[in-house]
């Protein structure tokens, strides 16, 4: 059997050689540190965490990445394990001893027979002698490759600052306050004249906002991202208002072309507009609000923001050199490129965010791959697992924006609002009482959680079914890491 190169040996990179090799199928990982590294990476060890140490929450029951690590461990994921074997004292989260955590990764590699590891740079398009590749090289793609993608893609832009706007639970939004229109009532393609969510700032609320974003605390610039230049039309917020007063009523906040219908015959003197950022409409994302304030700073001071006050955040803003694709326009259902069906793309190059979120599409590759080898269809995750929420995400959950300027379409993590929504709601608990406020919530999020592996099961069952009818014999699939005892954190 040929071997499926995998180029980047990070979290998406190494998971997906341990899924292919424990499918049966030999595979090659290239990674080019130590010889060449990146700006970030400090080792040469497989699946280095390159900032912070931790996998956020390990609540399964109620939070997005704690299910996305609950699936993983149940789809035999090489990083869970090494991470369950390496963690460390973090409360609710899971996080591990980095240097213990990417030697387990790296031994466990190195000693696959079906594994060989090669300390190369790609530099160029894979030749085509090589008919089945996973590119997950990264956010810090060496430049040769990311010019060899961008001529290959078509896309004019592929790595540079990544301004990234925050996202907004829809039903965190206070809509007696804000409301639907779009600017002129224009529809545009597609469009309904209601498309955006519209909040209105009097005179005293703007100036306060304004002295809030002056007065907020920023992250700083590393040294080397001072070299990356910002991408077109992407100034942070806080630093359009450093230009002046009035300038953001003037640029993103401008209160033109729009009527409150809560009260008609008011002028608001600025206007915040939330973008439609998932076909669910769950979740929308603040126009123009990229940043680089601190995380505690953003979710204080966009609070501010009028029908904001109770607002969720499916993700907050931030600005980093990235480099990743246009994936719902690029890559099909299973994460090839259209143009070029013997690439397939992994991790944060088609556009999730995080450790976790990487490895779980580094994991989905892998497999798709696999199955592609041994003559499979590949199974696609349903839409209600958290893994099938992301790709869905990646590879067409997106509504494109109609706006001119960047393209719409930015890295996430996982998170409830890119789930199917439930039938129907949980209304009352187990004797029989009516739900409210918080326990009305987690009990939606639990429902959501014990769809999404009742689900996940269903999809195993179903897709080790399909493996058992092929003709081509298959070694036998490792059986998976056992599901550890979940001790209090
Ligand atoms: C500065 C920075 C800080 C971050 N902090 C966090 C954080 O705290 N928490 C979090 O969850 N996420 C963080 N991220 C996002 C993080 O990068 C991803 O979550 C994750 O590492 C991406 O996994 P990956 O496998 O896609 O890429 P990586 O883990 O970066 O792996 C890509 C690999 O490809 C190799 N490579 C690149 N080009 C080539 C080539 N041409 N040939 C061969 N090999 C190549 C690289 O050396 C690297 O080993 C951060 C990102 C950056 C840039």
């Amino acid at each position: 059997m040929q071997p499926i190169h995998i180029i980047g040996g990070g979290l998406a990179g190494s998971e997906a050689a341990w899924q292919i090799a424990n499918g049966g199928v030999p595979v090659v990982l290239h990674e080019m540190r130590p010889a060449r590294t990146t700006a970030a990476h400090k080792t040469g060890a497989l699946a280095e965490l390159v900032c912070s140490n931790s996998f956020r929450s390990d609540d399964r029951d109620h939070n997005a990445v704690g299910l996305l690590h609950e699936e993983m461990r149940r789809l035999g994921s090489l990083v869970m394990r090494a991470g369950d074997t390496n963690q460390v004292p973090a409360g609710g989260a899971l996080a591990v001893d980095r240097d213990g955590f990417s030697a387990a990764v790296t031994q466990a590699l190195a000693s696959h027979p079906l594994v060989e590891i090669s300390r190369d740079e790609i530099t160029a398009l894979p030749p085509a002698s090589w008919d089945s590749v996973i590119i997950a090289t990264g956010p810090l793609t060496s430049a040769p490759l990311a010019a060899a993608i961008r001529t290959a893609t078509g896309e004019d832009a592929l790595a540079f600052f990544d301004a990234i706007a925050p996202i907004v639970h829809r039903d965190s939004i206070d809509m007696s306050v804000a409301w639907f229109q779009s600017r002129y009532d224009h529809a545009g393609p597609g469009g309904t004249r209601a498309d955006y969510i519209n909040c209105p700032f009097n005179r005293s609320q703007y100036e306060a906002f304004v002295d809030a974003l002056l007065a907020g605390d920023r992250v700083s610039f590393h040294e080397w991202e001072t070299a990356t230049p910002y991408f077109d039309g992407c100034l942070p917020i806080e630093v359009m208002a450093e230009r002046g007063r009035e300038t953001l009523r003037f640029g993103p906040m401008k209160p033109v072309g729009l009527t409150d219908p809560h009260r008609p015959d008011v002028k608001p003197c600025a206007i915040v507009q939330l973008r439609q950022d998932n076909r669910l409409g769950t979740l929308f994302n603040m126009v123009g609000f990229q940043t680089k304030l601190k995380h505690a700073e953003q979710t204080r001071i966009f609070r501010m923001i009028p029908g904001l006050e109770q607002a969720e955040f499916a993700r907050l803003g931030g600005l980093h050199r990235n480099t990743f694709l246009n994936a719902p326009k690029l890559l099909d259902g299973t994460l090839r490129l259209k143009a070029m069906p013997r690439l397939r793309f992994a991790g944060q190059i088609t556009g999730c965010e995080g450790y976790v979120e990487s490895a779980a599409i580094g994991l989905l590759a892998g497999r798709f791959a696999a199955a592609e080898r041994r003559g499979e269809e590949p199974q696609v995750p349903p839409p209600t697992t958290a893994h099938g929420a992301l790709l869905a995400h990646i590879t067409g959950g997106h509504v494109e924006t109609i706006d001119a300027g960047p393209r719409s379409f930015q890295p996430m993590n996982v998170n409830f609002g890119l789930f199917p929504p439930l039938a129907k709601s949980p209304s009352r608990s187990a004797d029989g009482e009516r739900l409210r406020g918080a326990a009305k919530a987690l009990a939606k999020r639990r429902a959501l959680t014990a769809r999404a592996l009742i689900d996940l099961n269903a999809w195993t069952g179903r897709a080790s079914m399909v493996a058992a009818t092929q003709t081509v014999p298959l070694v036998p699939v490792s059986e998976g890491v056992p599901v550890p005892e979940r001790s209090p954190r």
